[in-house]
């Protein structure tokens, strides 16, 4: 445990409010545990505006409706009007399939700040295999057109992997086609569904050096119009993303059943107690609870990490992907060419089928 359990911790900056796992797509790569939370246990609406209530008490700043899809509650209009009351800037994160003329303008006239949309690919019968449903590019492309048509700020989300990759120039010309403000062209995360699924997913390298390279392209040529951000692959990276900008220390992420989480994917490290918003105020949680403070700022570190130049730039990474990698949640993230068990990585790029193999859908049948 840290000073930071005796000091105050800094308030986090970003709540992700995950409203539910059911969604109607079924990406192989989604951020979603692999166990999903079942409809009944999720929260009720009053809960929700509770933790709206002591998020914005303890200085929370923005607010990110996600899910699952978050257009499957019936409150979610409710809940940005209760949050947009309560000074919290509110970003809607959503697959746009079951946005319409009408429950936009329930969101636009709640208050809402800005929509994220994701896609699967720039091809529809592409993008329709990999999430998994049939006639969902249509409804996008309409989601985005009616989002624009309401001056809603869009931006656009691709996860790209070796099965999409070679329509990065097509994903970047359909974001600024659709008039989109931002788009993010983010190679998948290895974690949870990802991981389960990561041979048919990962690049090789000369995939991820011409996604870098239409990623440059396009920004000479839509200049100040789009913008766009690129994130790589860890398994090609020198050090790791420093995870959640840190545990405990910028975001909090509420689970569809009300655990509080560091990040969306820490119910994967066993032996853990997640504290739920049912039973104790979000500050305390954030402040007092072992779980926020395990491995909160540096002293929990091992070495190479404790005494590296970069400790406090990427807080030795990622635990998720320490444990499902090393074995360790608490080793350093492999990803790291210091790290002892980096050949972790090194393996799985070496292992990679020539074939990709078919996706394990994430889908309640398939939840482990
Ligand atoms: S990644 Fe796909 S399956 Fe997961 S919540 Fe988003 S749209 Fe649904
Ligand atoms: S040794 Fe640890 S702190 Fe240093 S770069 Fe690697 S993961 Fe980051």
């Amino acid at each position: 445990m840290t000073s930071s359990a005796i000091t105050k911790a800094p308030p986090p900056m970003s709540l992700l409010a995950e409203l539910t796992h059911r969604c109607p797509l079924q990406c192989p790569y989604c951020s979603n545990p692999l166990r999903l939370d079942p409809r009944a246990g999720e929260l009720d609406t009053a809960t929700w505006m509770r933790v709206l209530d002591e998020a914005a008490a303890m200085g929370v700043l923005q607010v990110h409706f996600s899910g699952g899809e978050p257009m499957a509650r019936p409150d979610l209009a409710d809940l940005v009007r209760h949050a947009v009351s309560l000074g919290l800037y509110t970003n809607l994160i959503t697959s746009g399939v079951l946005l319409n003329r009408d429950s936009l303008k329930m969101l636009s006239d709640a208050g809402l700040d800005h929509i994220q949309l994701s896609f699967q690919d720039a091809d529809a019968q592409e993008g329709e295999r990999i999430g998994g449903m049939a006639g969902a590019q249509a409804k996008k492309l309409e989601a985005a057109r009616l989002i624009v048509e309401d001056g809603l700020p869009l931006t656009l989300n691709f996860v790209i992997h070796r099965q999409n990759a070679e329509r990065v120039p097509a994903m970047l010309d359909l974001a600024e086609q659709l008039g989109a403000r931002r788009v993010e062209i983010a190679h998948t995360q290895y974690y949870g569904w990802g991981l389960l699924n990561r041979d048919a997913l990962l690049p090789d390298r000369a995939q991820l050096e011409a996604t870098e390279q239409a990623v440059a392209a396009a920004r000479t040529r839509f200049g100040n119009r789009l913008a766009i951000d690129f994130v790589t692959p860890d398994y090609y990276a020198e050090r790791p993303k420093p995870c959640m900008g840190g545990w405990g220390q910028r975001f909090l992420n509420i689970s569809p059943s009300g655990k509080v989480l560091p990040c969306h994917a820490a119910e994967s490290i066993p032996g853990l107690t997640f504290p739920s918003v049912a039973e104790e105020s979000l500050e305390a949680i954030w402040q007092d609870s072992p779980l926020f403070n395990l491995y909160r700022g540096t002293d929990w570190m091992p070495q190479p990490c404790q005494s590296c130049a970069f400790k406090e730039d990427d807080w030795g990474g990622c635990r998720c992907q320490a444990l499902a990698l090393a074995g360790q949640a608490d080793a350093t993230d492999p990803v790291c060419h210091r790290a002892p068990a980096h050949d972790r990585i090194e393996q799985a790029i070496a292992e990679r089928p020539e074939t990709p193999p078919a996706f394990r859908y994430r889908r309640y049948s398939n939840t482990i």
